[in-house]
């Protein structure tokens, strides 16, 4: 371990020993009620810091707050500034990226290997929702009304956007909710999941010192079945930008209805990833190994039914064993650790649980299977990497989502079967095509029912291109152009000029 990462783990300077406050009409406040929470590091068990328990009346606080700043001066503010202010966010993260990716560590437990990567991407998309705020449009539109009209269209923020974001993520998650905010001129209240709050309101400490107005982004940290539920269904809330899980996601359509509130959710996957004998085998070992095994599995996009042809399966699935068995766990402040611990106990039981269904329904653990509980891991909640071989599509470890480092290898015998069975799920979020038979990836890519396709590679990710879900994963798309449409109304306008 480095020098800054023991200094981290024993003391990280935004963790100094005080509660953390929620941010509302820019001012650190604490929750009405006066409670806190802990948040606490997976690794090690510790806490490490208490975090002000928000409720409904943080909410409605913060609500009106949000509502107030949207049709204050913020509704003047010109796109230029908006840029402006996103960039300085922008040079602000990538200035304090050390200590927000420690923190997402330390907070979550994906290791530094993965967190310090993230820089490009968060700053990016930061810059990215920068060009975009001077770069929205109406159009001037051709009518044919008898007589003279013209025609054209505003597009006007939404208003209030509720953010609730989930915990494997944190940094990436706020970015998605706030930056977009921003660049169309809305105002937001984020909700961050309980279980990794500290980023997010690093964050918005950072956002607050860039210069952005009072009220424009509010922070309110809590549980999801209080603060989350108020926020959901609150009559001064315009629209929610909502990621997590699928349950919870029903729930919020059900709490938007009272206002018809707009809606837009990133779900949870059981994406496919399939793998023809003809790929570069020596890339898709590794390539399918970490579609599951990054971030220890908690990706919502995570490839996690392999689907390999029959004629390379056993040798396939035994190297992918292999490599998942050569990944350091460990705890991820370690610069060499790979796969770091699942971000709580809750979590741990609900994976280890599906270990177990997974032996008891006939499938074979060829590596991992069972938590670790050496030594310094036996305080964190880490399971290794893990690959069922001779599963099924019945098994419940091939058709639920488990969110940890567990792939479910099935054999498939030809295209037209595989992309069937690749699409029977209710989820539509990821999936993946290994070959080097441009014909096969064109038509699988094709077929597959799923908000993003990647050939010869996973997870690949970027500002500018859209990311989400079909069928049970969602609505609305992040990144990409369509982003900002999620964030605006259309308004036509008609003028008779005759
Ligand atoms: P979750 O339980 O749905 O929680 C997500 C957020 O919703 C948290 O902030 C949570 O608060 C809040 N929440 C819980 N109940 C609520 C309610 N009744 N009303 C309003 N908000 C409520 O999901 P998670 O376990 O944190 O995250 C894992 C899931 O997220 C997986 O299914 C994964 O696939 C999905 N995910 C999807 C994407 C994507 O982009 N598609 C990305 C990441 C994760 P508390 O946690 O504080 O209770
Ligand atoms: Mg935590």
């Amino acid at each position: 371990m480095t020098a800054i990462e023991r200094a981290a783990s024993a003391r990280h300077p935004f963790l100094d020993g005080k509660a953390k406050k929620l941010l509302i009409d820019g001012k650190w406040t604490e929750a009405a009620s006066g409670k806190t929470f802990n948040s606490i590091n997976p690794a090690t068990g510790e806490v490490l810091a208490k975090v002000a328990e928000g409720d409904a009346v943080d909410i409605d606080r913060a609500v009106a707050a949000a509502r107030h700043a949207f049709e204050g001066p913020w509704r003047k503010v010109k796109p230029y500034e908006r840029q402006q202010l996103l960039l300085k966010i922008a040079d602000l993260v990538e200035k304090h990226f050390e200590e927000l990716s420690l923190l997402d560590t330390l907070d979550m437990g994906a290791p530094v290997s993965r967190t310090r990567n993230n820089k490009r991407r968060a700053v990016g998309m930061l810059r990215y929702y920068a060009g975009m705020a001077t770069s929205i449009h109406g159009e001037t539109i051709e009518n044919s009304l008898p007589g003279e009209f013209v025609s054209y269209t505003l597009k006007e923020p939404v208003g209030v956007v509720g953010g609730i974001i989930p915990w494997n993520g944190p940094l990436g998650t706020s970015i998605w909710k706030i930056g977009p905010a921003i660049a169309t001129g809305c105002t937001i209240v984020l909700k961050p999941a309980e279980e990794a709050p500290l980023t997010p309101l690093r964050l918005a400490e950072l956002i607050m010192e860039a210069g952005v107005p009072p009220g424009v982004v509010n922070v309110v940290t809590g549980y999801g079945e209080t603060a989350g539920a108020a926020l959901s269904s609150h009559p001064g809330v315009d629209k929610v930008a909502f990621t997590g899980s699928h349950v919870t996601g029903q729930s919020i359509i059900k709490a938007s209805a009272g206002n018809l509130k707009r809606v837009s959710l990133e779900l949870g996957g059981k994406s496919p990833d399939i793998v023809f004998a003809d790929a570069n085998l020596d890339e898709a070992v590794p390539g399918a190994g970490m579609a599951v095994f990054a971030n220890s599995g908690q990706i919502c996009s995570a490839g996690t039914r392999l689907f390999v042809e029959r004629k390379i399966y056993d040798e396939f699935v035994e190297r992918v064993g292999q490599f998942g068995k050569g990944l350091k766990v460990g705890n991820g402040l370690d610069p060499e650790t790979q796969i770091g611990p699942l971000v709580s106990e809750e979590q741990l039981q609900r994976v280890t649980n599906y270990l177990n269904i997974g032996k008891q329904e006939g499938a074979r653990a060829i590596a991992g299977g069972a938590r670790l509980t050496e030594g310094a891991l036996a305080k964190g909640y880490f399971v290794p990497p893990t690959v069922f071989a001779g599963v099924s599509d019945e098994m419940t470890i091939a058709k639920e989502e488990i969110f940890g480092p567990v792939i479910s290898a099935i054999p498939f015998d030809d295209i037209d079967e595989v992309i069937q069975r690749g699409n029977a799920t209710n989820f539509g979020l990821g999936s993946g095509v290994w070959t080097k038979d441009v014909s096969k990836a064109h038509k699988v890519a094709k077929s597959l029912q799923a908000g993003s396709v990647w050939v010869n590679c996973y997870q690949a990710m970027d500002p500018a291109v859209p990311f989400g879900g079909y069928k049970m994963s969602g609505y609305g798309r992040e990144g990409g152009l369509q982003h900002l449409d999620e964030y605006l109304n259309v308004k036509a306008v008609w003028i008779k000029t005759g």
